[in-house]
């Protein structure tokens, strides 16, 4: 679970880390408080951090508290950052000439994102990075990554079980865990890591601090698990295309695409053009959902007109096809789809009541 080098220090050393990055010229994006929500977006300062905010996030329900607690997944997922919502492809001027837009990619760090982010990222590296995407492997080269791994999962978190958290284990640079109000501690992950931390002359973490570390995570590893297991999984889901959860759930689903939205690794979408008022028009790529009544609609018909049947193919696409398509399940266990389904549906129960009712049947 965990073999790295640990350093000691406080809230002071991470405060000196975020000044080396800003001092190294990066833009900062990390975790803020905006119209209560935590979401992710630039910060100026370290106190903008909610440090001593918590979170309580559970299915359909989110609020924030400021009572000393933590915080867990942000509204937003670095997907926003590095996969836009909606991007301009090209404009067509009035006298229809082609010009494509110029983007800025500044160095910019990701600070005090979750494992299961940092794991979502890593996702993107084999879908958008893999597949080209220009705008993703732009912002990618220049992406410094620092992660806060956890101590208190949500109570929708599953991280554990899908294998992406709560402790970061690689691709980043830097990682650290806020174990007490007075003790962080930092962990490298890469040369650039590595120097940056070499400025903060920190102490190798002692044994104690060590064993905390380990027991705080085991804690956390034992929280942050959905009741299925990933073993056999994909071949249990499809054993059960029929299942009568997918039925049920669609009496609850109102196909509004929110969990497409605000999952971190969902990456469909489409082209759309939007004329201006004078005459000049913009080609736009937008996120687009599979649980979108429009998303299957195409010339000639609709190929997934059910809701039902756009609920199963989000849960097979997760945790069957993505595994096909790019070795990996599609899902990191954020719990964000659970905690902002406007109808409290939590994946995490439909997937394990499919799995239930194929064991049931091969008891009979
Ligand atoms: S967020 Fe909830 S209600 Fe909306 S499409 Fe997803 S499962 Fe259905
Ligand atoms: S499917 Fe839900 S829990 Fe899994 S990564 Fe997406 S938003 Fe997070």
């Amino acid at each position: 679970m965990f073999s790295g080098s640990l350093y000691s220090g406080g809230l002071s050393e991470l405060k000196r880390l975020f000044q080396e990055v800003r001092d190294r010229n990066y833009r900062v994006i990390g975790p803020k408080l905006e119209d209560d929500a935590i979401r992710l977006g630039e910060l100026q300062s370290f106190d903008e951090i909610p440090y001593g905010v918590s979170d309580i996030q559970r299915p359909g329900y989110y609020r924030i508290q400021m009572d000393g607690g933590r915080f867990r997944s942000p509204l937003d997922s670095p997907k926003r950052l590095l996969y836009p919502p909606e991007l301009t492809i090209l404009r067509i001027t009035q006298d229809w000439k082609i010009e494509y837009p110029e983007y800025r990619f500044e160095k910019t760090a990701l600070f005090g994102i979750k494992p299961c982010d940092l794991a979502a990222i890593k996702i993107m590296d084999r879908v958008q990075g893999e597949l080209g995407d220009e705008y993703f492997l732009k912002m990618r080269e220049n992406l410094l990554l620092v992660v806060e791994n956890c101590v208190e999962p949500g109570e929708n978190c599953f991280c554990a079980t899908m294998g992406t958290g709560p402790v970061a284990s690689i691709g980043f640079d830097i990682a650290y865990t806020r174990l007490d109000d007075s003790t962080v501690l930092f962990q490298p992950g890469s040369d650039l890591g590595v120097d940056i931390l070499g400025e903060l002359n920190l102490e190798p973490a002692t044994p104690d601090q060590t064993d905390a570390f380990k027991e705080a995570i085991l804690k956390a590893s034992e929280k942050a698990r959905a009741a299925f297991r990933l073993e056999n999984l994909p071949d249990m889901l499809e054993l059960n295309l029929e299942s009568k959860v997918y039925q049920e759930i669609a009496e609850r689903c109102l196909g509004c695409a929110n969990c497409n939205m605000v999952c971190p690794t969902c990456f469909c979408f489409d082209i759309i053009d939007e004329p201006e008022l004078d005459g000049s028009s913009r080609r736009v790529r937008i996120w687009d959902g599979c649980h979108s009544y429009s998303y299957a609609q195409v010339a000639g018909g609709h190929f997934r007109k059910d809701l039902w049947a756009r609920y199963r193919h989000w849960v097979l696409h997760k945790f069957v096809y993505w595994l096909r398509q790019f070795g990996s399940f599609g899902c990191v266990g954020c719990g964000r789809c659970i905690t902002w389904c406007p109808a409290g549906i939590d994946l995490r129960e439909v997937v394990f009541k499919v799995v239930k009712e194929v064991e049931e049947r091969c008891r009979k």
